[in-house]
Formats: C-alpha cells, sequence, structure tokens
C-alpha cells in the first residue's frame, strides 16, 4: 500500500459549502466513509488536491418522512440503513442489499451516497502500483489501452455496488445539489455505461440523498452471487420488485449489478400481464442475457456470472410469485 498523497482537508457545515469546495478544483474529492476511496487513493489511484469530508454537512444523514415518499440523505450509513424502522417497513430488501455490503465495520462508516457513487472495479486496477506498472498501467488510470477489450477506446470495468439496484425497481429518484440549484433524477438515469465515467454527477455536484415513493402491492428482494459470503461484492447482484395481480404478472421490474460498468434496469415489458412460469423465466433470462455484459473484470469468469445473474433472478421471482 502507498501512503497517502498530500491534500488539503475540509469538513463543510452545508451542502452549499462543499460543492462550493468542490467547484474549486477540479482535483477535489468528496469523501464520505471513506472505505472505497480511501483504498484506492493507498493503493496509488488518484491524487485528489482537496478531500472534502461529508461527515459533517447539517441533514445529510437524515432518514425522513416526506409526505408518501421516505427521504434517504446521502451520509446515512448502511448500517443505520439496515436497521431504520422506516427503510424495514418500505422495503426490507432495501435493508437487506445494505446489510449484505462488506462487513459490519465497514457498514458503520460506510454511507449510501459513497456506496452509490463508489468507483468502478477490474482486476487490472485494483492492484497496488508496482502490479499495474509491471502491466503498463490501463485507460482508466495513467495508460493508453484496456486489457479487457483491447481495441476499446472506453473502459469496461465494473460496477459492484448492491444498493442501487433496489434503489432503481423501487423507482427511487437521486436528489442531486449543485451550487445554485438542487435536480431530480431517477435512479434508473442516474449512471452511464463508461467504467471511467459512470455517475452522471457534474464536477460541482453531490449526491444529496434519495427519495422512494410509497410501494403500493410492490414486494421486492435483493441477491448476490460472491465469493466470501462473509465480505464480498457481488459477482452479480439482481433486485427485483414484483406486483402480482391473481394470477398474472401486474408489475415486474428487475435491475442487475456487478455485471456491466453501471447498475442497469432489464426490460420486462413482454412479462405484464402473463402468469409466471417456465415460459415466462425463459424470456426474462433472455431479457437479462441481452442487458448484461459481462467481461472478464474479476477473476471468477465471466460465464459463471452470467449464468448466476440468471439463476438469482429465477430464484427472486420465483418466492415473490409465491408469496403472492
Ligand atoms: P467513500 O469511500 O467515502 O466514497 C466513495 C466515492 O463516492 C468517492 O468517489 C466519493 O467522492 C463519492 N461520494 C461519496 N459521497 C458522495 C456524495 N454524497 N455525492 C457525490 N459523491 C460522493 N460495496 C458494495 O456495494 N458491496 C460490497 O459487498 C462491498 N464490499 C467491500 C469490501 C471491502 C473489503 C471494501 C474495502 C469495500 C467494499 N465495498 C463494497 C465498497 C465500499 O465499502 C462501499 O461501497 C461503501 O458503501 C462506500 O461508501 P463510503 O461512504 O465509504 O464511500
Ligand atoms: Fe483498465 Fe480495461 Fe479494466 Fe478499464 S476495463 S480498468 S481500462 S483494463
Amino acid at each position: 500500500m502507498n501512503l497517502l498523497p498530500d491534500f488539503r482537508y475540509h469538513r463543510p457545515a452545508t451542502l452549499e459549502e462543499a460543492v462550493q469546495l468542490k467547484a474549486g478544483s477540479a482535483a477535489a474529492r468528496f469523501v464520505a466513509g471513506g472505505t472505497d476511496l480511501l483504498v484506492n487513493l493507498r493503493r496509488g489511484l488518484g491524487e485528489p488536491s482537496d478531500l472534502i469530508d461529508l461527515t459533517a454537512v447539517a441533514g445529510l444523514a437524515d432518514i425522513r418522512r416526506e409526505g408518501d415518499s421516505l427521504w434517504l440523505g446521502a451520509g446515512v450509513t448502511l448500517a443505520e440503513l439496515a436497521r431504520h424502522p422506516e427503510v424495514l417497513a418500505l422495503s426490507p430488501a432495501l435493508a437487506e442489499a445494505a446489510l449484505s455490503v462488506a462487513g459490519p465495520t465497514h457498514r458503520a462508516a460506510a454511507t449510501l451516497g459513497g456506496n452509490l457513487c463508489q468507483d468502478t472495479r477490474c482486476i487490472f486496477y485494483n492492484q497496488s502500483e508496482w502490479w499495474r506498472a509491471a502491466n503498463g498501467y490501463c485507460l482508466k488510470h495513467n495508460g493508453d489501452k484496456c486489457h479487457v477489450v483491447p481495441k476499446s477506446d472506453r473502459c469496461y470495468a465494473t460496477y459492484h455496488g448492491d444498493v442501487a439496484p433496489v434503489l432503481m425497481v423501487l423507482d427511487g429518484d437521486a436528489v442531486v445539489a449543485g451550487p445554485d440549484s438542487v435536480r431530480r433524477a431517477k435512479m434508473t438515469a442516474f449512471y452511464c455505461e463508461d467504467g471511467g465515467a459512470h455517475v452522471n454527477l457534474a464536477a460541482n455536484e453531490a449526491l444529496a440523498a434519495v427519495v422512494l415513493p410509497p410501494q403500493g402491492g410492490r414486494r421486492a428482494a435483493y441477491a448476490k452471487a460472491r465469493i466470501r459470503d462473509a465480505i464480498d461484492f457481488p459477482l452479480a447482484g439482481v433486485a427485483v420488485a414484483l406486483r402480482r395481480e391473481r394470477n398474472v404478472i401486474a408489475e415486474l421490474r428487475v435491475a442487475i449489478t456487478g455485471t456491466n460498468s453501471a447498475p442497469l434496469d432489464v426490460s420486462t415489458g413482454d412479462l405484464i400481464g402473463r402468469v409466471w412460469d417456465s415460459d415466462a423465466a425463459t424470456l426474462l433470462a433472455k431479457n437479462l442475457r441481452k442487458r448484461a455484459n459481462v467481461l472478464l473484470t474479476t477473476v471468477v469468469g465471466a460465464i459463471y456470472r452470467r449464468r448466476a445473474m440468471q439463476g438469482l433472478a429465477r430464484r427472486l421471482v420465483d418466492t415473490l410469485w409465491e408469496g403472492g
């Protein structure tokens, strides 16, 4: 591990101050729990001029009702997200996803905002400086070619966050604060498929919160495949929200993580109004295969991860369907 590079440290009390500070320097970075960023910096992945610590920002760690909706501040820790009564009442799947991130000591510090904005990962990137130097670096940091897709001019590093796909199927909105205004975007539009720049935030914007609408009859679940059950990123993760009316699918939302450079929603239009049976499961598997672009960015092979994703999705829909 490298020593941390030199940087100026700031601890603003408001989000307005935080985004002003960020706008003041192109090489400034936000830090929240630091469980993603600091690990990367210790590996020599980045040299920020300024670190803007968000942990003292007033109201950023609030969980509160906003009419029928639930406001989840970006500074809420994953431990708090996993045990908060309002979260458990709205969707136990969200608490489950938060609880599946890393280990208990990480979750005590790690935040919702940091989880959603965490960096993408790749076996050629999450390595020590000397390992990357010996391999000529790569497009994502310091180099000029991609070792995973050699002819590509973009990075295919994978997004491995657990919480984002659940927020997508629950129809969440991201609340984004800039220096002069606040905007909202659907969670499904918060990302783009580029391993080098996968979060749709301008340089002077911060994620303030995620707002979840009431879920009506929608029930959700999340599952992930990983190497070590006690503490690991998803090799593939699937979130599903289902509303069943009598014997047909009235609403079905599916989102995946650990497969592409961004968490992605999967099209399910051809399943609405159908009974959930093996033909429907085959259709869903086809839609998943179309959407996922699993490459060799982890030590586990792409075929296994693709199959795990399809198996998890089927199992989740089976369970939610049987649950009524
Ligand atoms: P930080 O490290 O503070 O920040 C991460 C990134 O988000 C930085 O780029 C930062 O600038 C940006 N950021 C933070 N807050 C904001 C904001 N409000 N607005 C804009 N940008 C912001 N993650 C998983 O999802 N699943 C896992 O299973 C998992 N396992 C892990 C295992 C280990 C051993 C380790 C070290 C990490 C693991 N992680 C995992 C990654 C990480 O711990 C979590 O994603 C965590 O939630 C990151 O939150 P943080 O607050 O610590 O983020
Ligand atoms: Fe580097 Fe390619 Fe991996 Fe991106 S996908 S981190 S460019 S090797």
